[in-house]
């Protein structure tokens, strides 16, 4: 294999892009929209986040996403229409509960790889994506969710990451501006980060080209076929409909790679499961000394937070199941606003930037990381949840099995 093409400029297309290069191959990237990380990838809760690997398979999310069907403003809102991608996404999230603390245990062991491949590209690139290294803190508000996360820490233990119980002392010490009135006390990851996603994507995507990738942004991929030997792209610049044939495809397609994966023959269940943020512009110096640097995570209202850079503090959560749609909804992103009003009223939410953006979730909130049936097809896609904490293994891991198969080949 030579030429290899990737289908998607999100987190998971340019670092994909990136480490083929880097293992000589010749790279072509496309993406329907006009610049990288224009999608998901663009304004997440910024985590880089091993401690937040907990897959959600547990009868607990189901009887939550039961009682909160109707509360508009819970932090997991599921539509009641249902469809067959539902049903079968459901069927399959439930038949994953046993694989809770195994897959939790995976997730978090390859959440901590992926951060000493994320500093080798940070550093061999110089990329400033406004990363701070002050670590994750979760807020816990009740004794039940301190003891889950008990639970949990033997588990992301076993995985080799240090997550640790503080006190609330302990919590202001390492953030000072926190109003803690509600919470009972909570966890700290040192060694977990955060930074921005679209910066980060953005300034690589711009490195893959200086070094030879070609990219073609506003080109849709309309149609994968196979000719039994190698994929064909079928894509549509312009108004111009284009076929290429390639020695392998990398699907990085984000909610989109299960409809490519279908004409594939490959069954990857990918689940649109809808979140929102809020970039809060911290234009005022009150604002700027009372947004937390400290990256955090409330347990119950499943909220993140992130600052980004001196003027920039990041909110998000919330996971809505109601289909494709990307609409801002305000009763999802006035929680968002009441949160950083309650834990810092000193921070002024006058100049809050909306945003809404799927997560590719696989049922059992592993991605996809391998062949598919046919020869010279690979995905690396349905990263749900923790798509930029983990991008920097997974295109490790599928650029190394791509190695692999063209030894065999060869
Ligand atoms: C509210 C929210 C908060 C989040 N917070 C965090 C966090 O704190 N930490 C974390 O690790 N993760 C977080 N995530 C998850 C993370 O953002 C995603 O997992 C990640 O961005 C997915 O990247 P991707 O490359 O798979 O998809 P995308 O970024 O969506 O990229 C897919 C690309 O494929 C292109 N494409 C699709 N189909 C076609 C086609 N037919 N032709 C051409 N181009 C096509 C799209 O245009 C798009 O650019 C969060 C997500 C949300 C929604």
């Amino acid at each position: 294999m030579k030429n290899l093409a990737v289908i998607g400029a999100g987190i998971t297309g340019i670092t994909t892009a990136y480490q083929l290069l880097e293992k000589g191959y010749t790279v072509s990237v496309f993406d329907k929209n006009r610049y990288a990380a224009m999608e998901t990838s663009f304004a997440n809760g910024g985590q880089l986040s091993a401690c937040n690997a907990e897959v959600w398979n547990s009868w607990s999310t189901i009887s939550k996403g039961i009682q909160w069907m109707l509360k508009k403003d819970a932090p997991l809102l599921f539509s009641p229409k249902l469809n067959f991608h539902k049903i079968s996404w459901i069927v399959d999230f439930i038949s994953n509960i046993p694989n809770h603390k195994k897959n939790t245990i995976l997730t978090a062991k390859m959440a901590i790889d992926s951060r000493d491949e994320f500093r080798r590209i940070l550093d061999k690139e110089n990329i400033d994506l406004d990363l701070e290294k002050k670590g994750i803190m979760h807020l816990c508000e009740c004794n039940a969710s301190l003891e889950h996360g008990r639970k949990i820490n033997q588990w992301l233990t076993e995985a080799g990451l240090d997550r640790k119980e503080i006190s609330k002392d302990e919590m202001l010490s390492i953030e000072p501006t926190l109003n803690l009135t509600n919470f009972v006390g909570g966890f700290y990851t040192k060694s977990d980060m955060s930074g921005d996603i679209h910066k980060f994507t953005k300034l690589l995507a711009d490195a893959c080209e200086r070094k030879g990738v070609k990219f073609f942004y506003e080109t849709k991929i309309i149609k994968v076929n196979h000719n039994k030997k190698q994929p064909i792209l079928t894509f549509k610049k312009s108004n111009e409909i284009l076929k290429q044939n390639y020695d392998g495809i990398v699907v990085c397609a984000g909610v989109n790679s299960k409809f490519i994966a279908n004409e594939l023959g490959d069954n990857i269940n990918i689940y649109p499961v809808k979140g929102y943020s809020i970039t809060i512009l911290l234009n005022d110096n009150i604002s700027v000394k009372n947004a937390p640097y400290v990256s955090l995570l409330d347990d119950k209202a499943k909220i993140v937070s992130s600052r980004l850079g001196k003027n920039r503090f990041r909110i998000a959560g919330t996971a809505e199941f109601n289909g494709y749609n990307k609409d801002i909804r305000a009763d999802r992103i006035n929680p968002l606003i009441k949160w950083c009003n309650k834990l810092f009223p000193e921070v002024s939410t006058e100049h809050a930037i909306p945003w809404a953006g799927l997560r590719p979730m696989t049922p059992s909130m592993v991605p996809k990381v391998g062949s598919g049936k046919l020869p010279g097809v690979f995905y690396n896609t349905g990263h749900g949840h923790l798509g930029w904490t983990l991008s920097a293994f997974t295109s490790q891991q599928i650029s190394n099995h791509i190695i692999r198969k063209d030894n065999i080949l060869n």
